[in-house]
């Protein structure tokens, strides 16, 4: 039997968190939605059809490079964009309707469903035993008990004997709504088995999934801490610019961006958490796109690349040398702002001074330097 095969993957996934939807984030080292594609091809699926979204078109084509998958445009619905995908499909005999946002597919599931086609089921699903009670609430108020006996939450990846899914799109409209294709093809009267399901089939929906799902998986991860260090001179102006906050002061800082000490401290700690160099080696000096950056660029790049690593930044602290300004009545909008672009809670972020007694060029009040330390989680 030919083997097909449509992911959904048009998804915003905003519960999810992170910069960039969650099939195109990074689990142990490789996009979520590599991980079903690669899947299904070890499964002997010839044909794998990905619904998509036009504004992630670069992200796609990053995540599938050399895998020969075919991308079509989902539409408003769920139901529209699978009929989308399997337009896009050529000749089958068996379809499998997948979510990209479950990479944790694997080869022997599909054998196991392809199965139960052969064995005469018109849509087969992996579905997993509720093991919880479940009760039926308005709001917080609990209605009713609602007995879990032959409940099961089901899964994908589906497979469906091709005609049978065809027709039964054929036959409703795009504004019907059903949560997946078992229920488009029993809505058209097909008959439909589960398979047992699987941990590793579990949806990635909300951030601390991420984490979850690659324990799961197998991946060991790491704790990486990283440090940076950084100085700049003081010279004419009338402000400094310290964690992304300007403080009035009778010198400025000479750099050749916004001369941020604590923030390109923090930069290089990240960097370093994560084996990629310098900020120097990302930003060279000798650019003229950089004279004057704004930092908070660079500290956005290095929380861009944890996040490509499969990485979490847990905490950075930062401290800052030097004799005047007073750092103090900063203090706090500087841990807010460095919260908020690593997109941290506040209570992991640490920014404190001290001087050194006078001593030195920071005593001299030539400059003012900058240390920290970035705690990052990642896989092994
Ligand atoms: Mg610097």
């Amino acid at each position: 039997m030919k083997r097909a095969a449509v992911i959904v993957a048009a998804g915003r996934g905003d519960r999810a968190g992170g910069e960039i939807p969650k099939q195109y984030r990074t689990l142990l080292g490789r996009p979520v939605l590599r991980w079903s594609v690669e899947a299904l091809r070890r499964a002997g699926v010839s044909e794998i059809v990905v619904v998509t979204a036009a504004e992630h078109a670069k992200l796609f084509g990053a995540a599938t490079e050399g895998l020969g998958v075919t991308a079509v445009l989902g539409g408003a619905t769920r139901t529209e964009s699978v009929r989308a995908g399997l337009a896009a499909i050529g000749e089958a005999d068996l379809i499998f309707v997948h979510d990209a946002a479950r990479p944790g597919l694997f080869p022997a599931i599909v054998e196991t469903l392809a199965s139960a086609i052969e064995a005469g089921a018109q849509g087969a699903a992996p579905a997993i035993a509720v093991a919880d009670s479940l009760r039926r609430v308005d709001g917080a108020r609990v209605v009713a008990d609602v007995e879990r006996d032959g409940l099961v939450r089901v899964q994908t990846p589906q497979a469906f004997r091709a005609g049978a899914l065809r027709d039964a799109y054929a036959a409703i409209s795009n504004d019907q709504s059903f949560t997946d294709d078992l229920a488009v093809v029993r809505a058209h009267g097909g008959v439909c088995v589960t398979v047992p399901g699987d941990a590793r089939l579990m949806k990635l929906t909300y951030p601390e999934d991420f984490a979850l799902l690659e324990r799961i998986m197998g991946g060991d991860r790491i704790v990486c801490v990283g440090n940076g260090v950084d100085a700049h001179r003081f010279g004419e102006g009338d402000h400094v610019t310290l964690c992304g906050v300007n403080i009035p002061h009778s010198k400025g800082l000479v750099g050749h961006s916004d001369a941020d000490a604590g923030w390109h401290a923090l930069v290089d700690a990240i960097l370093g958490a994560l084996g990629e160099g310098d900020i120097g080696a990302h930003f060279p000096p000798s650019d003229p796109q950089w004279k004057g950056a704004d930092s908070e660029r660079f500290l956005r790049h290095a929380a861009h690349l944890a996040d490509a690593a499969g990485a979490r930044i847990v905490h950075v602290d930062v401290t800052l040398l030097c004799e005047r300004p007073k750092i103090g009545p900063h203090r706090e909008r500087m841990r807010q702002r460095t919260a908020d672009v690593l997109g941290l809670p506040l209570e992991r972020v640490s920014v404190k001074a001290t001087t050194t007694e006078r001593m030195g060029f920071l005593g001299r009040e030539e400059g003012l330097a900058a240390q920290a330390t970035a705690t990052l989680d990642r896989p092994a």
